[in-house]
């Protein structure tokens, strides 16, 4: 039997992890043909070809890597891969996800895995969802439907995905939504139609600069006022409640938005900003008002990576585009 072509690459994270020396802490040393010895079934199931493309841990990996990663991806595709699958450290996942999404232009799945315990550990789960997520990438039904990250047995939506545990075996949820399928006895079911996506061309340029700031109780404006002087590009701030600030920065707010974009989250970690509720100076309607967008249901790592991504392709001014959708 003719078997369909898979394009599976490493990058690094605890999926890849072990001591160098007994006592030592856990660092990026296993590569991607050595992870596929631990998930021998796939050969029943596709032809593979595996790259290491990165050791690194995920707080270490950037978006110039990533538009590698991407260009790469995109290689695999033209020459007749029917999915990708990527691994790589769980701590970065949501915001690498996002990334992808939003410049994956193809029918055939992305989809990202990694794991939270390493291969020396007890009951290791990096094996099971790099299987997990061949089976996805490798479904008719996973088709155009972006990125996706599978962790734990269950499918979540780069759009949705977060990473709402450090440590725990189920770290990944996604808030509002859940996730959008799950592995059922190594069957895939989606509990969604594919959701409408919008993707972006590649940035020309990648020297922009996006600040993330987060606003707390009796803070400072201290390196609020320096944005502009720091040469940032945009802004993003994960404000209180439903995309508040407080009193002492909604002022500095204006003037950074009258040069840069802007763009206020949520910190609370789920649910959607508000844009017509809350009047006080610093919520959202005098932000609004000031020239801040407003992320709704985007969390502020991934409004983040959206800004750089508009900022680097010039299309900052669509931005409101690309946040009504939810
Ligand atoms: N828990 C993380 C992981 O799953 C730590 C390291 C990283 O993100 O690279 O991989």
């Amino acid at each position: 039997m003719d078997l369909p072509k898979l394009a599976i690459a490493a990058l690094g994270g605890t999926v890849s992890m072990q001591a160098r020396n007994a006592g030592e802490g856990i660092v990026p040393a296993v590569t991607g043909e050595t992870l596929l010895e631990s998930v021998p079934e796939l050969a029943t199931l596709a032809r593979v070809s595996v790259e290491t493309l990165g050791l690194l841990p995920s707080a270490s990996l950037d978006f110039e890597f990533l538009l590698g990663v991407l260009s790469w991806a995109n290689v695999q595709i033209q020459q007749g891969a029917i999915g990708v699958v990527i691994t790589q450290g769980t701590d970065t996942l949501e915001e690498t996800a996002t990334f992808f999404d939003y410049l994956w232009a193809h029918d055939q799945p992305l989809v990202l895995t990694g794991a939270m315990r390493s291969a020396a550990n007890a009951g290791a789960d990096g094996p099971a969802n790099l299987l997990d997520a061949c089976r996805v990438a490798l479904a008719a039904n996973s088709r155009q439907r972006g990125v996706q990250v599978v962790m734990n047995g269950q499918i979540h939506c780069a759009s949705a995905v977060r990473k709402t545990d450090s440590l725990a075996l189920q770290a990944f949820s996604s808030t509002i939504v859940g996730p959008v399928g799950m592995l059922v006895e190594n069957t895939i079911h989606y509990l969604r139609p594919p959701a409408q996506r919008k993707v972006l061309p590649l940035p020309q340029q990648t020297t922009q600069k996006i600040a993330l700031l987060e606003a707390s109780l009796s803070a400072d404006s201290l390196m609020l006022e320096s944005i502009l002087e720091l040469g940032y590009d945009g802004l993003v701030i994960a404000g209180f409640g439903a995309g508040h600030v407080p009193e002492n920065w909604a002022e500095v707010i204006e003037t950074i938005a009258g040069k840069i974009p802007v763009i206020i989250a949520t910190r609370t970690g789920s649910g959607s900003t508000a844009r017509s509720t809350y009047g006080f100076i610093g919520g959202e309607m005098d932000l609004i008002r000031k020239g801040a967008s407003m992320a709704g249901l985007l969390c502020p790592r991934k409004a983040r990576v959206l800004l750089w991504l508009l900022v680097g392709c010039q299309r900052q001014d669509a931005l409101a585009s690309y946040l009504s959708k939810d």
